[in-house]
């Protein structure tokens, strides 16, 4: 496992994908929506708006996929969003990002290291190509990638595949009945909401 610091705050290459971080020091109580253009942070007496840091990843992650896909055209990117310690997260859900404290970071990949899907060889080779374009340039437009992320978000589900890791999406029996959720339970928790069984 190799780490590269650059505009993603760290881009970790594993034989399990690429896991792309983006750390954010926010204290307070911290509010947002996957497709949402600004995020709040609330604090005792000022609220902040501050980017989606869902959308900022995502960005980053296509601008990795632009110069990796003609070789790994397969390649699994894992978003992660790590928030400091003072962070108070409040009813954020994410289909495509983990939402985590910093600390929690390493358990995170751990939990998404579920498929080998390169060699080590590959590994090296990746690391390399990333260096070689390190002015890697990412061309923003919110809605564009708001549009573009719910889209993907949704093509996913409908092959049954799960948008977090990239496991297969199967019917599971809860408390509260069947649902769909991601088969790679315990270690991702992705559940689909809006999908009605038939
Ligand atoms: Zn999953």
């Amino acid at each position: 496992m190799r780490t590269k610091t650059s505009q993603i705050d760290h881009i970790i290459v594993s034989t399990y994908g690429i896991f792309c971080i983006e750390t954010k020091g926010y204290k307070g109580k911290i509010y947002g929506k996957e497709y949402s253009k600004q995020w709040v942070q609330y604090l005792s007496n000022q609220k902040n708006n501050f980017m989606n840091p869902i959308l900022q990843n995502y960005g980053h992650i296509k601008a990795l996929e632009a110069i990796l896909e003609e070789n790994y055209p397969n390649m699994v990117y894992h978003s992660i969003i790590a928030f400091s310690a003072e962070a108070n997260l409040k009813d954020i859900e994410a289909k495509s990002a983990s939402i985590c404290k910093i600390a929690e970071v390493s358990d995170t990949i751990k939990s998404l290291s579920i498929n080998e899907i390169i060699s080590k060889e590959d590994v090296d080779k990746i690391v390399k190509i990333i260096e070689d374009n390190k002015s890697m340039q990412t061309d923003f437009s919110h809605e564009r990638d708001i549009k573009k992320l719910k889209k993907e978000n949704e093509e996913k589900i409908k092959l049954n595949i799960c948008p977090k890791c990239g496991g297969k999406l199967v019917e599971r029996e809860g408390k509260y009945g069947k649902f769909i959720g991601c088969s790679n339970f315990p270690k991702c928790r992705f559940v689909v909401k809006d999908k009605k069984l038939d």
